[in-house]
């Protein structure tokens, strides 16, 4: 059942009134609430006879039409709520244009005010958007579309014109089936750009996104990725000119590999290497005291193993 207050020295009238901060020719007109589905209902409206400034010129006009819109705003106590409003449009004589004018609460387009948006951000930043729809209680379409304005705002803002050093990496979503490469900016230490695959193709639309930037893929001089082919072959064809570094994490993973290699090769006639594929690839700092003990008693001996050991611990170094 909607209640509606509307006495001026309502106290809840008042209270939403401070909350609100509305300016001129913006008021607040009467608040009900519906306590069936929890919410409160905040309807504004302007006096009559006020104008508002093109937005295009800035000439004052009066509203030539209103129209009733709604949007979500922040909870009070706990309860949804929900500002009304007859938005007007001007029908300016410089312009001869009519249009809607905007409003301070809210973007034009949303069902949302800014504040209920920049809540829905926080949250999203820190939980999955289905998690934070749940908590909004929203579909997560729609708080979708207020993640997917603001992050393309944001990086419409990113200036690329001075991006030198990037980073590539891909990772996979939905267990495996789906890769996405990424390419960070690793100076600002920002992402730039996302794409499917993990191909030398990626390379070729963070080129074409770099040119619809403003920027050039000769500006890149150093590309840093993991030993993937397809990324060498990729910054290749399409970064010629850039110096290519593998980052440790990955070259480090191939050296483990290769000591590891070495391992199972030789205990087929070396028996004392059994049970010791930790020892070798972990950093001695985590074994065990045993385990130590072990290490510092073959790493120096005639084994092979103990000089691919010696080899990584080397280009550990380096
Ligand atoms: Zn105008």
């Amino acid at each position: 059942m909607w209640t509606s207050l509307n006495s001026e020295d309502n106290m809840i009238y008042e209270m939403f009134k401070v909350a609100l901060q509305l300016e001129e020719p913006w008021k607040l007109m009467h608040v009900e609430f519906d306590d069936k589905e929890e919410a409160w209902h905040l309807f504004i409206d302007f006096e009559r006879g006020s104008t508002f400034a093109c937005p295009a010129c800035g000439a004052e006009s009066k509203a030539y039409d209103a129209e009733v819109k709604k949007w979500r705003h922040l909870d009070f106590w706990n309860w949804k709520t929900y500002m009304h409003a007859r938005v007007p449009r001007t029908n300016c004589r410089t312009c001869k244009k009519v249009t809607q004018v905007p409003v301070k609460w809210s973007r034009p387009l949303s069902h949302f005010t800014l504040h209920f948006e920049a809540w829905a951000m926080r949250l999203m930043a820190e939980m999955p958007v289905n998690a934070a729809a749940r908590e909004l209680r929203e579909h997560d379409t729609r708080m979708w579309r207020i993640f997917h304005h603001y992050i393309e705002k944001a990086m419409d803002e990113l200036d690329w014109t001075r991006v030198k050093q990037i980073a590539i990496d891909e990772t996979s979503s939905r267990r495996g089936h789906r890769y996405i490469t990424l390419f960070v900016d690793v100076q600002a230490k920002t992402v730039l750009f996302a794409t499917e695959g993990k191909g030398m193709d990626t390379l070729g639309r963070f080129k074409e996104q770099l040119s619809a930037k403003g920027a050039s893929a000769e500006q890149i001089q150093d590309v840093c990725c993991d030993m993937s082919p397809a990324f060498i072959r990729g910054i290749q064809e399409y970064f010629p000119q850039a110096e290519i570094t593998f980052d440790k994490f990955h070259v480090m993973k191939l050296v483990n590999e290769a000591v590891d290699d070495v391992r199972i090769q030789e205990q087929k006639h070396a028996p004392e290497l059994k049970h010791t594929k930790y020892i070798w690839l972990k950093n001695e700092s985590n074994l065990k005291r045993e385990q130590k003990e072990t290490l510092a008693r073959l790493k120096d001996s005639h084994l092979q193993t103990g000089r691919a050991y010696r080899l990584k611990l080397a280009m550990q170094e380096f």
